[in-house]
């Protein structure tokens, strides 16, 4: 989170992964299951070119499954397998490997057609920051492996992970930039924690968020706030919240503020249960 993407960072970004696309047979990239576009770099597609790409939904605890089902399918073609993850609590690490080997075997028949010794599948992890790229590396190497290459100043010799005996990582990532050009791509990323929250109003970012539940998943904002509706005005909604948490200032009235400020922890707290803020088909995306 601390990276800060200005032109010239972006540049280098591109520069970096590039040549380190260069050694790769198949790509890993993680997206946020909660928000698998929004969470993508803009230029995936013509970065990888046609290279076999695994999508791993990372952090699938905190999104609806069902959603996150909807999205395998949506995402996996001909060069694209997809895996479900939740990397935190190591769950679908061990598929990896398998689903790679998959990938590669046209680079398998390659090699056996020009009578090539088979060597282990080499493979990197691409990601806009906070998706959870370390903590699948880590993961994935069996050990805490320290990614300090992205610091300022510090340039640290690259070095192949062994994952069992087909498969090969680059133990630091490449680390892409998200989309920023939509206002609602922002409001996504800083509810799941992908870009510093201190850029965006809790305000907006909370009438976007009680719309959104409001239309998708009703229910789980009703139960949340304790509501035996949900009144159709912001204002009135913000008022039942405000009140229903005590955020009230001098004279009674509901103080906006800190009952945006709630609605967005509570959200980033994983308090509204698993709630994915992308569906496949979306008019909004
Ligand atoms: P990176 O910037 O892409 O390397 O992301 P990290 O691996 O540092 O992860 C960012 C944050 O997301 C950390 O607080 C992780 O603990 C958390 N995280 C990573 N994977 C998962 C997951 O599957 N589920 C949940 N709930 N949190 C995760």
């Amino acid at each position: 989170m601390a990276v800060q993407w200005y032109p010239g960072h972006m540049a280098k970004a591109k520069r970096e992964v590039t040549e380190k696309l260069k050694q790769i047979d198949v790509v890993i990239e993680i997206v946020d299951a909660r928000i698998p576009l929004s969470s993508r770099n803009p230029m995936i597609e013509e970065l990888i070119s046609h290279k076999p790409r695994l999508v791993l939904l990372n952090k699938s605890d905190l999104a609806d499954p069902e959603t996150t089902k909807a999205w395998q399918e949506a995402f996996s073609d001909e060069f694209t397998s997809t895996l479900t993850i939740d990397a935190q609590h190591g769950k679908g690490i061990k598929q990896i490997p398998q689903e790679v080997k998959k990938l590669a075997s046209v680079l398998f028949a390659k090699w056996e057609r020009k009578g090539i010794n088979p060597r282990a599948v080499r493979t990197l992890i691409l990601g806009i920051p906070n998706v959870g790229k370390s903590t699948v590396i880590n993961k994935l190497a069996g050990k805490k492996i320290a990614i300090i290459g992205d610091k300022p100043g510090v340039t640290k010799k690259q070095q192949w992970i062994k994952v069992g005996k087909e498969m090969e990582l680059l133990d630091t990532p490449g680390i892409l930039w998200p989309k920023f050009e939509e206002e609602a791509v922002g409001y996504r990323l800083a509810l799941t924690g992908a870009v510093k929250e201190d850029l965006l109003d809790f305000q907006d970012m909370a009438v976007f968020l009680l719309r959104f539940m409001t239309d998708t998943y009703p229910e789980v904002l009703k139960s949340r706030y304790d509501l035996s509706h949900i009144p159709e005005d912001m204002v009135e909604l913000f008022d039942a919240i405000g009140r229903r948490r005590g955020c009230l200032v001098s004279g009674g009235e509901v103080d906006y503020d800190r009952t945006a400020e709630i609605v967005f922890r509570d959200f980033r707290q994983g308090l509204f249960g698993r709630v994915s803020l992308e569906h496949p088909g979306d008019k909004q995306i």
